[in-house]
């Protein structure tokens, strides 16, 4: 097999794990990696080139934007490669940026939001994307922590932004996004700006190394934090996402419905199927529709990579699956543990498999399952090519197969391309993560003797309860197998004898919304004995209507498990 140097060429599904875990590991070594690289330079001008030269073996283009009401918008690589020139040259010379400055983006699905991300890089400039769902403080927490000295915002956001600006006093620039003829003061209209911006623009020489994005973690265990990356670790490490998570080629159409805010969007509709001449398919809407998400699926067949958080999926299977039709497409999941019961779900509805996807803002894709693979329903499968995950102790110490430990990845042979360089203002917690030469996660899991990761939970959500460990998805999974149960949230809960106890939240499909509460107790408790070791079983489960959750979908075990145990501390 043959491959190009920096870009890889991407002809080739992944089908050889051995072959791929040896090529990716030669590829992230120092002396193979590029000293300069710049995303919007190396990959979207190149495949803009490509693109003219006819090349490019799609004839797709590059970015496809539909919204509510059906229409469809698309540009090709080469008006990207424009566009992001011109809105370079806005960055630069209307709002009076330097490389090295810091910009805030904060977008909805519209194309503006991949025309900034693409003129950033261009133009050397540190971007960091929030959520159009950010409050004023949200936002001048972000402003102030970062220095930034640009925002570009929606219409919406806008209004936020102007309740807080008076105290960022770094904010030098507001741009706005919406239609041509609005006009705010203090505000440029991006629009306007655009369209007398010239289309000629020096793309900056950026080193692999030079830092190139700040993206704020979830919050599901406290308060985001900012990780940075270069233009290498997240511009091109990426590639491991790209092939292996989403194997995603020049003919392949990729829609991934994370928000804009989070760095699963700069993963999977930004950087991976840009890198491999991809398109990228988004819907542009304000709320998540599992109607409108099959019905998109079906009439556009050519959708062919198709990627949604787990909570997402489960309210997807909660659809009469089967009465939409479902072409060739390769569906993967991460961000959360992955039930069993949903791939078979997922399967029996739509007769297709759903891959898992394990990884952070941190990094790049660390670990999942693959269709050449065989899949050990529960584990989410196998380090990816190019990350030397190993379970460590808290010293650092590889632990022996089927050993419960710290989801580490071993930086000693070679630094993964796709690791993040560390939180910004935040040396003492950096410091924390990087230990003993592995990069700690903050996850525990167990590796069996083929390799392959059972995820267990955080470190922070396992549970001791009687001299036992116990994981919060194990119980999940079991639980979502009873056809009451919707989604639940496993925590641990003070108990005078035990220390603690397995505490379930549930929140109940539609059938069961009127069953009898107390027998349903027992019986999730009977089933949970039944499916899993039976020391496990929740004793303590409660209904709820709905589960705390990050903005980003994720359930906040840790508010519930505070609240268990408020009265405790307080005695
Ligand atoms: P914060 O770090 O702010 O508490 P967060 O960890 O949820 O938030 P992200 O970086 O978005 O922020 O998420 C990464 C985490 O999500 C992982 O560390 C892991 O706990 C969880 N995760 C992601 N994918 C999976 C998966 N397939 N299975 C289990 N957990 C997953
Ligand atoms: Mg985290």
């Amino acid at each position: 097999k043959t491959y190009g140097n920096q870009i890889i060429d991407s002809h080739e599904r992944f089908e050889d794990y051995e072959w791929h875990r040896k090529w990716m590991e030669s590829q992230s070594r120092k002396e193979n990696l590029p000293e300069y690289y710049n995303f919007a330079g190396d990959a979207i001008d190149r495949w803009a080139a490509l693109e003219k030269t006819g090349a490019r073996q799609s004839s797709n283009p590059a970015l496809w934007i539909t919204n509510d009401e059906g229409e469809d918008r698309t540009w090709s690589f080469q008006d990207l490669s424009t566009v992001s020139k011109r809105t370079a040259n806005v960055l630069i010379h209307k709002c009076g940026l330097d490389p090295g400055d810091k910009l805030i983006l904060i977008l909805p699905r519209v194309p503006e939001w991949w025309f900034v991300n693409v003129a950033a890089i261009r133009a050397g400039l540190i971007l960091s994307a929030g959520t159009v769902l950010l409050r004023p403080k949200d936002i001048k927490h972000r402003i102030q922590l970062s220095g930034a000295k640009c925002i570009v915002a929606d219409r919406l956001s806008m209004d936020n932004v102007d309740k807080i600006a008076d105290e960022c006093p770094s904010l030098k620039s507001k741009v706005f996004v919406g239609s041509r003829s609005e006009t705010r003061p203090g505000w440029l209209n991006f629009e306007d700006v655009l369209s007398k911006a010239s289309d000629e623009f020096q793309t900056v020489k950026s080193k692999f190394n030079d830092p190139m994005t700040v993206f704020f973690t979830s919050g599901t265990t406290g308060s985001p934090k900012m990780a940075q990356h270069t233009h290498g670790s997240y511009g091109y490490g990426n590639i491991i996402t790209a092939r292996y998570f989403l194997q995603t080629t020049e003919q392949d159409v990729v829609w991934n419905m994370s928000d804009t805010g989070w760095a699963k969007s700069a993963w999977s509709s930004l950087f991976a199927p840009w890198l491999q001449g991809s398109c990228v398919f988004a819907h542009n809407t304000d709320k998540f529709d599992p109607v409108s998400t099959l019905k998109i699926l079906e009439t556009k067949p050519a959708i062919s990579v198709f990627c949604a958080a787990p909570t997402a999926v489960r309210f997807l299977v909660q659809h009469p699956l089967r009465q939409y039709k479902h072409g060739k497409l390769h569906c993967v999941s991460a961000g959360e543990p992955v039930n069993p019961e949903l791939l078979q779900e997922w399967k029996t509805g739509t007769g297709l498999d759903l891959y898992e996807g394990y990884g952070q803002t941190e990094t790049t894709f660390l670990c999942g399952t693959y269709p050449m693979m065989e899949n050990r329903p529960g584990s989410m499968g196998k380090a990816a090519p190019g990350i030397d995950l190993k379970i460590v102790d808290d010293n650092g110490v590889e632990l022996p197969p089927n050993t419960e430990g710290n989801i580490g990845i071993n930086t000693n042979n070679y630094r993964p391309i796709g690791l993040f360089s560390g939180y910004v203002g935040d040396p003492d917690r950096t410091a924390s993560v990087f230990q003993g030469g592995y990069y700690l996660t903050g996850d525990r899991a167990k590796i069996d003797e083929d390799g392959y990761v059972w995820f267990i939970g955080r470190a922070d959500d396992v549970i001791l309860t009687s001299g036992y460990r116990i994981g919060p998805f194990e119980v999940e999974s079991s639980l979502i197998e009873h056809p009451s149960v919707l989604e639940s949230a496993v925590v641990s809960s003070p108990d005078s004898v035990r220390g603690e106890v397995v505490k379930a939240f549930v929140t109940l499909t539609s059938e069961y919304q009127s069953a009898d509460r107390n027998k349903l107790i027992v019986e999730l408790q009977e089933h949970v004995k039944a499916v899993t070791a039976p020391y496990k079983y929740p004793r303590k489960i409660e209904f709820v209507d709905q589960l705390p959750k990050t903005v980003s979908g994720k359930i906040r075990r840790v508010e519930l498990r505070n609240k268990e145990w408020e009265h405790i501390s307080e005695k």
